[in-house]
């Protein structure tokens, strides 16, 4: 992630911090001091926020680790003001790895929630100071795993629902329905934030909600590690163009039958990503189920820079911001 630093590398998974992360103790030293609450307490309280997110660094690492107990590696593990964001390599094939992995996140925190409670009946607490600080980051985790949840993307609640319904249909249909429960979460939160004059609310709330639309566009992203299986739209499967286009009898362009092929509606950026597995510069784009014509990698990799990577590749040829070339061309 840009404008991150790297903190560290634990059970061979990179930790980066990203500046702006830094925002918050600091925010909460002075804030503090503010208050008239003195040097030594504004220090607790920089603690206290410091240890919460300990806890949401060990809650990735609980979805980083469930997912290589899957096989499926981890790039790096990223702290914002907001939380943390494990990045996985790819997604989970099987909704119940998806599942599993969704799960163990939270699953630390309830782990973190119970040794402190644990403990606390063990040894008497007799402790002042010591006791509240646990008892508080014992509640802040309770809070962590209800918030997660939460049945709406990017939470864990959200990706727990789109295993659930995945089992029964289509990835992409139960991305959808995930998606679209997120996206009511949140106006939910939204309306909450607004009434109760909550600003914090409002921007997790937009925050979520763009999430989940992300997701729902996500959901026609192929897994670029697995090239063969993933189709590009609703209606036609790569695999099927292709084969089509090698049956069609076509003198004209005997080559272009091999380039790899994209979808129209897919977007710049996943596109790209997509394209990883190919060292060729030209592709096919298809459209309704028939190619339609042929673009080049620059073209997508300047529209990405230019900061168009989440438009469709259907709407820049129709804006002419990428140019179709002829397939006769190749
Ligand atoms: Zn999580």
């Amino acid at each position: 992630m840009r404008g991150s630093w790297h903190l560290g590398r634990f059970a061979d998974i990179d930790v980066r911090i990203h500046w702006t992360f830094l925002l918050v103790p600091l925010w909460i030293y002075f804030s503090s001091l503010a208050a008239g609450l003195g040097v030594a307490s504004a220090t607790v309280s920089v603690l206290f926020v410091l240890s919460i997110f300990a806890c949401v660094l060990f809650h990735e690492y609980g979805h980083a680790l469930m997912a290589r107990r899957f096989g499926i590696p981890t790039r790096d593990i990223t702290l914002l003001p907001i939380g943390g964001v494990a990045s996985l390599e790819r997604m989970p094939r099987r909704p119940v790895h998806e599942l599993a992995i969704a799960v163990a996140g939270p699953a630390v925190n309830v782990v973190i929630a119970a040794a402190i409670f644990i403990g606390f009946a063990i040894v008497d607490p007799t402790a002042g100071a010591t006791t509240s600080f646990l008892s508080r980051l014992a509640v802040v985790n309770v809070a962590l795993v209800l918030f997660n949840m939460l049945p709406a993307f990017p939470m864990d609640g959200g990706r727990v629902l789109r295993s659930l319904l995945a089992m029964t249909m289509p990835y992409t249909s139960a991305t959808r329905i995930a998606a679209n429960v997120g996206q009511i979460t949140a106006v939910g939160f939204g309306l909450l934030g607004l009434i109760s004059g909550n600003l914090m609310l409002v921007f997790i709330a937009g925050f979520i909600f763009l999430a989940a639309r992300g997701e729902a566009m996500m959901a026609n992203m192929p897994d670029r590690h697995d090239v063969a299986g993933v189709p590009p739209t609703n209606d036609e499967s790569v695999d099927a163009v292709k084969a089509r286009l090698r049956n069609q009898p076509g003198p004209n362009f005997p080559d272009v039958r091999s380039l790899p092929i994209i979808s129209s509606q897919w977007n710049a950026k996943s596109a790209l990503g997509w394209l990883c597995n190919h060292s060729l510069e030209k592709f096919l784009v298809s459209s309704g189920g028939s190619v339609v014509g042929m673009i080049s990698r620059s073209d997508l990799q300047r529209v990405v820079h230019e900061g168009r990577g989440a438009m469709a590749i259907e709407r820049l040829l129709a804006l002419r911001i990428i140019p179709m070339q002829s397939l006769r061309s190749a």
